[in-house]
């Protein structure tokens, strides 16, 4: 068959606010390469962000999309370990495989780490081709029988959760507060929960968000909104404050407020970047040095910690089908990362029909 006359449908991003879902040559499948055949990808926040704003590492043309899952449709010359028919998904991260971090297995943080999605191109189309480097790494996992691919889409972003926790060593009788009641958060929930936490307490300030949170059954929602989070968290912990404390919202205020109402010896995870031109932030630094209270940056995952984030979704200690509350086909990406902007529902999904 001649490879450069076969077409596939892809969401070429072309800039902020222009996306087309188009017939574009199907890519092939290099020495070293997967070819997938994508059955479903998740939006994340940072897809909408790219969307309305660009982003540095991504040159359009170009096919966004990392929180990925599919089957195997051809490996190139030199694969082993896989099989044509296999369902997998894909590490987003990868490192040069040289570096300090890449050594040490932490391709998210590599000095030059080149991500799926971004820097290569992503899954919001029909086929993907997993670059050779990406392979070699072992970023193709391959997903037990029972999961949708719809499951295994929220693995991605669940992974990064499980990246910002492990920093928090949450135990058992730990009081858990999380800014932003977002898929994040509402993950952020769960992991801390089957962490063993006593205690989830859920702050947002969207009336629609707090709604959609009860779901995740948190042992308190507090509505920034309408109440101080700080003083309230504060009321319920006889003046202690939280154990952990994550802030899974981009808001300067949230993470001064995490400050004010963590405990001593508390731990702090600032996981949500800020806008560039507002991350400089004024923190009571005194809080941090009187109460020994630490905290930790956290940016995407590591392939060992998608294998984490599987188990907990096949095993359903986190039941990855309550994320996603709205499905899209491809030619419909546009609405799906509108809907995802305007947080009325969680995850909403790109699926391909066939893929089920
Ligand atoms: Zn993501
Ligand atoms: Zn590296």
């Amino acid at each position: 068959m001649d490879r450069a006359r076969v077409n596939m449908k892809a969401a070429i991003f072309l800039g902020p606010e222009k996306m087309e879902v188009r017939e574009v040559p199907r890519p092939g499948c290099g020495d070293g390469e997967i070819l997938i055949r994508v059955g479903a990808c998740a939006v994340c926040g940072t897809d909408v962000r790219i969307y309305y704003h660009g982003q540095r590492n991504v040159h359009p043309p170009h096919i966004i999309g990392h929180e990925i899952a599919g089957t195997i449709e051809e490996l190139g010359t030199g694969v082993s370990g896989y099989d044509i028919g296999d369902r997998v998904i894909l590490v987003t991260s990868v490192g040069c495989g040289k570096c300090k971090y890449c050594v040490r297995g932490y391709q998210n943080l590599c000095v030059d780490t080149r991500a799926i999605g971004y820097f290569y191109q992503g899954g919001f189309a029909e086929y993907m081709a997993v670059p050779r480097e990406a392979v070699q790494q072992g970023s193709v996992l391959k997903i037990p029988g029972e999961l949708s691919f719809e499951q295994a889409s929220i693995i991605e972003p669940l992974s990064c959760c499980i990246n910002g926790q492990d920093y928090l060593k949450i135990e058992q009788g730990d009081v858990v507060a999380i800014f932003g009641a977002g898929p994040i958060g509402c993950m952020h929930t769960e992991l801390a929960r089957a962490s063993g936490a006593s205690e989830t307490i859920l702050i947002e300030v969207s009336p629609t968000r707090l709604d959609l949170a009860r779901d995740f059954s948190p042992d308190l929602l507090i509505d920034a909104g309408r109440e101080d989070p700080v003083e309230r968290v504060l009321e319920i912990t006889d003046g202690e404050g939280a154990d952990v404390v994550v802030v899974a919202c981009s808001s300067p205020r949230a993470q001064q407020q995490a400050l004010q109402l963590t405990a001593k010896r508390g731990r702090i995870s600032f996981f949500a970047g800020l806008p560039r031109g507002s991350s400089v932030v004024e923190l009571d630094s005194n809080l941090i040095h009187y109460r020994e209270i630490s905290v930790f940056g956290a940016f995407a995952s590591y392939r060992e910690q998608y294998i984490r984030a599987m188990t907990l979704v096949s095993s359903g200690k986190v039941r990855a089908e309550r994320f996603i509350t709205h499905r899209f086909a491809l030619d419909d990406i546009v609405k799906a990362i509108e809907t995802t902007k305007s947080g009325v529902g969680l995850k909403a999904v790109i699926g391909n029909e066939a893929q089920g």
